[in-house]
């Protein structure tokens, strides 16, 4: 079977990827380096093996930060876009889901919800840190009615 391909692109364009096959994971992130990062209350992540990643134009326009050495940030040096995120220490490369808008993003958890500023009401598995087998406690939040 061949892999689909699905093409990101930063926010003006010069830097554009793909990613190819399934992703390991998707779901939304609230902690706090997140939303700092994104600008955002939340931020929807797709996760994929490195290899799954590749950058087809403008790898030279790619700027990385690095607040910690868990995640190398990346962003377009043109426009200020973000693209996408790796962890190293996981194997995965974070791929935002805007950043890759003909990909069908099907969340099916939420990580990091105690620092939650956006509570959200959708039936999926709110953990309070991270699953367990992506390093965390695996415990999990009720979810709170949202106030009407
Ligand atoms: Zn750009
Ligand atoms: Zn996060």
């Amino acid at each position: 079977m061949e892999e689909r391909s699905y093409h990101g692109s930063c926010f003006c364009g010069a830097v554009e990827f793909t990613v190819s096959g399934a992703p390991v994971q998707m779901g939304y992130c609230h902690c706090d380096s997140c939303r700092q990062w994104s600008a955002a209350p939340v931020n929807g992540f797709t996760l994929w093996k490195p290899d799954a990643v590749r950058i087809t134009q403008g790898a030279d326009k790619v700027g990385v930060f690095n607040k910690t050495p868990r995640s190398y940030r990346k962003w377009c040096k043109s426009c200020g876009g973000h693209i996408f995120t790796e962890h190293p220490g996981w194997g995965v490369t974070d791929v935002y889901a805007a950043a890759i808008p003909q990909f069908p993003f099907r969340p099916v958890l939420h990580v990091n919800y105690q620092e939650t500023v956006l509570r959200m009401q959708d039936g999926l598995p709110k953990f309070k840190d991270m699953p367990k087998e992506m390093g965390g406690s695996g415990e999990t939040i009720a979810e709170l009615p949202v106030a009407a």
